[in-house]
């Protein structure tokens, strides 16, 4: 089986939820919706306080092509709009609704259609309106990507089911229990881009999704299933190419440079069962796992859900819960329990404070060189590290391409030393954004 060539083997953890169909979450007794559930402007309200919304009905409108739209999780009443925080910490505008109880819940529908009867243009807007964002992460809106994997071109369409991250297994449960809405999703997206071929690219521990998925293909399908070797971090896009193809994306480029598409296994599936009702995205599955957790497992779960009522729903194992949304390597840690979920949130991870290691103090690096081997852009992660501890960001951003540097954490997981080396990268980035040195980075 296919790999790339660094790369580190975390304990998967999977055991917990990978088992269990997924299941729907009941209803919270208010939703927080922020309004940045996606990389770019935050969406613009178009209702008011006090306002009754139905489930699925357009309630915030995207703020220029840089933005996406945002549909009612719940059939209720706009309680107010104001400021909540997010799971960076920093406070956001959102709305704030409270569901009828006795509605029926039924969600509104925009404006059905046949995908296949409509022109890439169309359907590129019409993924716009349902409020598509790549739902294995980092919410960017799938309407940009496609334009500009339609203006390079783009001749391969890779779906990445890798879920390479411990603990989540969301895609893998969609994979086996959805392959009929997920293939749709995939032929609407080849049917936009025009492309040749898709690949979805699985790791070996997901097999029995690749058995799930090969009757549903159809005999004209352009859609091959790639198994590859289990390793961290394989799902992210430059790493994943260079896995299948052992083609690398230049620096600072993108995989549209190279005539090829990258789109997550849940927003394929999301596409495949949306578009064509026309309903905008409400709701999403998140893996909630860990040692902290009475019910683990995959939860269909209404954006705007505040954290504290899914804890509550499925029971604490502790009092002094660790939370983290995402996965523990990329993932973020929550502190505020009101914090709501967003299009963005994969999992969550809940752990018992009391069980956890304490952060251990770091000491020098000793140059082992482990660091070196595992970065899979092949960085220089120890040198980059003593170049942000001195300041020196000039060479970070030109010799070291720090801006190349996704976050995976592979480095600081294998550093003997304990380095933060992520960290140490996180905050010189930071930095070289406040001092715009980045003209891109900095807008
Ligand atoms: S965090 Fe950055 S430097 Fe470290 S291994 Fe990942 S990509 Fe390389
Ligand atoms: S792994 Fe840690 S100790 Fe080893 S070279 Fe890298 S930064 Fe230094």
């Amino acid at each position: 089986m296919r790999s790339f060539p660094q790369g580190i083997h975390p304990k998967p953890h999977k055991e917990q939820t990978r088992y269990t169909a997924i299941q729907r979450l009941e209803f919270a007794p208010y939703f927080v919706l922020l309004l940045n559930q996606q990389i770019g402007k935050p969406s613009l309200p178009l209702v008011q306080e006090g306002e009754e919304v139905r489930r699925g009905q357009l309630i915030a409108q995207a703020n220029g092509d840089f933005s996406s739209p945002l549909h009612a999780p719940v059939t209720g009443r706009v309680l107010k709009r104001g400021l909540n925080l997010d799971m960076n910490g920093s406070m956001q505008d959102s709305l704030v609704i409270q569901p009828f109880p006795a509605s029926g819940q039924s969600p509104q529908l925009e404006a059905p259609c046949d995908p296949f009867a409509l022109s890439s243009l169309e359907l590129i807007e019409k993924i716009k309106t349902i409020g598509m964002v790549g739902l294995g992460g980092a919410a960017f809106p799938t309407h940009l990507k496609l334009k500009s994997s339609l203006d390079k071109k783009a001749h391969t369409l890779v779906i990445n089911g890798c879920e390479c991250e411990p603990f989540l297994t969301a895609d893998h449960r969609i994979m086996l229990e959805q392959p009929a809405k997920l293939l749709r999703g995939i032929r609407i997206i080849l049917h936009i881009l025009g492309a040749k071929q898709a690949v979805l690219a699985l790791e070996e521990n997901k097999l029995d999704a690749l058995r799930a998925i090969e009757p549903h293909l159809l005999p004209h399908d352009q859609i091959s299933l790639v198994p590859l070797k289990t390793k961290y971090p394989q799902g992210a896009e430059k790493i994943l190419i260079q896995a299948l193809f052992q083609q690398e994306v230049p620096s600072g480029g993108l995989p549209a440079d190279l005539g090829i598409m990258v789109a997550n296994v849940t927003t394929m599936y999301e596409v495949g069962q949306l578009l064509p009702l026309g309903q905008g995205i409400i709701e999403r599955v998140v893996s909630v796992s860990g040692d902290g957790v009475q019910k683990p497992g995959n939860y269909l779960i209404p954006m705007g859900t505040p954290l504290e009522f899914i804890l509550e729903t499925l029971g604490l194992c502790t009092k002094s819960p660790q939370v983290i949304f995402g996965g523990p390597m990329m993932g973020k840690s929550v502190v505020c329990l009101q914090t709501p979920t967003t299009k963005g949130v994969t999992g969550i991870l809940v752990f018992r404070g009391e069980s956890r290691p304490k952060p251990q103090a770091p000491l020098p690096c000793i140059n082992c060189g482990e660091c070196l081997q595992v970065c899979p852009l092949r960085l220089n992660p120890c040198e980059m590290a003593r170049q942000a501890a001195n300041n020196q960001l000039e060479p970070l951003l030109k010799r070291f391409h720090l801006f190349d540097c996704f976050e995976c954490g592979s480095c600081a997981w294998v550093c003997p030393s304990k380095i933060p080396l992520t960290q140490l990268f996180k905050a010189a980035k930071k930095q070289i954004r406040q001092k715009k040195l980045h003209p891109l980075k900095s807008a």
